[in-house]
């Protein structure tokens, strides 16, 4: 393997994010092949049994087990880190994996974390079930608010947690405000920008330590395979992030990065193409049913914060029916073209009816504090053509008496 001339750090970093998106990270084979190369190799060999105990020393550059290592994987990341402007990056085998590696590399029993409220299920059940088993205690803030973070911290608090815009309430969290705030007392701000991606925004810009993915959404982008990331300082990664998942083994797989990589060249293009088609979407949608949380239209009471921090609104917005879940699965089951389906981020349009798939795990205390009603439907749009997406949602309309 061999890093490409003229394509060090210092060089990468300072393409424009299109360039970065296409040829950040690649590096060549003896063969010369064009393409990324697919790594499918558990382990590597050495040349003599010197060479085997410099590098398990770390004396020698190399790889030694795919656990650790792996050149596709190794490629993705530094792929990720150009385009989030992070200094490095881990991948793990899914979102979820690298959400927990970025909490508990780095927890322990008597610390305090703030997270936002309106969380993915899987993260909220993170902060409510896993962590407090542990003895680090959890508290939950309507994140939009910055003034209800101060109020939570405590002299034991080590991190904030959040995801803008949030699954899905699609609540937009300050994040200069929140970041800083964390950044004044100590404490670790992780930014989990799995709806926006760094195509759309990238929080740390605004002051974000750790950002964290789950790249089974926007980044492979055609729903495909599972696959995180976590990116941060060399020294998190290294000296905090790495031990932990060097030893308890959340690898991404060498094939699922070269997916993710291929999604990365296209990340772009389909994410406003898809907001496009998403505010198409959104304004059809907005005349017909009784409430829409949509970060790209006026309507959203976080309009102008959230397009004053991504370049464009994303695929992704809820609505709510009055007619509470009979009405919502009447719809849902009235559709057509769009599939009903809880992924996100895929180049299909998907709908889900979160309080009984994604929010379900979660007491009805939690998603009625959440905002996650039972008439609320989420849809990801994707690249049809949006008069085809339009024409199907008035048909369901229809059959539901809308
Ligand atoms: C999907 C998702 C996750 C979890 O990612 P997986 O790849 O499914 O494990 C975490 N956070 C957000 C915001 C997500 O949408």
């Amino acid at each position: 393997m061999k890093k490409l001339t003229g394509q060090d750090r210092e060089t990468t970093a300072k393409w424009k994010p299109a360039t970065q998106a296409v040829r950040g990270g690649t590096a060549r084979s003896e063969w010369g092949e064009t393409s990324e190369a697919i790594f499918l190799t558990s382990g590597y060999a050495y040349d003599c049994a010197a060479d085997a105990a410099a590098r398990f020393a770390g004396e020698q550059e190399g790889m030694t087990y795919s656990r650790l290592q792996n050149p596709t994987v190794e490629m993705l990341e530094e792929r990720i880190s150009l385009m989030e402007g992070a200094e490095a990056t881990r991948c793990t085998a899914t979102g979820m994996a690298a959400m927990t590696a970025a909490l508990l590399c780095q927890l322990e029993q008597g610390d305090h974390v703030v997270a936002g409220r309106a969380l993915f299920g899987s993260c909220r059940w993170l902060t409510d079930t896993l962590l407090p088993k542990f003895g680090i205690e959890t508290t939950t803030v309507d994140a939009r608010d910055p003034d209800l973070w101060k109020a939570a911290i405590q002299p034991n608090t080590k991190a904030f947690f959040f995801e803008t815009p949030a699954n899905p309430t699609m609540d937009v969290v300050d994040m200069q405000a929140v970041c800083d705030l964390a950044r004044e007392n100590g404490i670790v701000s992780i930014v989990d920008n799995a709806f926006a991606t760094p195509a759309l925004q990238r929080p740390m810009d605004y002051g974000a330590d750790i950002v964290a993915y789950s790249a089974t959404k926007m980044m492979d982008g055609q729903g495909r395979v599972l696959a995180g990331a976590v990116c941060g300082t060399e020294d998190f990664i290294l000296n905090t992030l790495l031990p932990f998942t060097r030893n308890t083994g959340p690898t991404l797989s060498a094939f699922n990065a070269w997916v993710v990589l291929k999604g990365l060249e296209t990340l772009s293009l389909r994410i406003h193409r898809q907001s496009e088609n998403a505010l198409h979407v959104g304004r059809f949608l907005e005349a017909r049913v009784p409430r829409i949380l949509h970060p790209g239209l006026p309507s959203h009471p976080q309009h102008n914060l959230a397009m004053s921090q991504m370049s464009a609104c994303g695929p992704i917005f809820s609505f709510s029916l009055d007619g509470g879940r009979k009405q919502a699965h009447g719809l849902l089951d009235a559709l057509e073209l769009v599939d009903i389906s809880n992924n996100i981020g895929d180049s299909r349009s998907l709908m889900t009816h979160p309080s009984s798939t994604t929010h379900s795990g979660l007491s009805e205390e939690a998603r009625a504090e959440m905002g996650v009603d039972e008439g609320m439907l989420r849809i990801n749009v994707g690249l049809e053509d949006p008069e085809d997406l339009i024409q199907d949602l008035d048909g369901a309309l229809r059959a539901v008496g809308l």
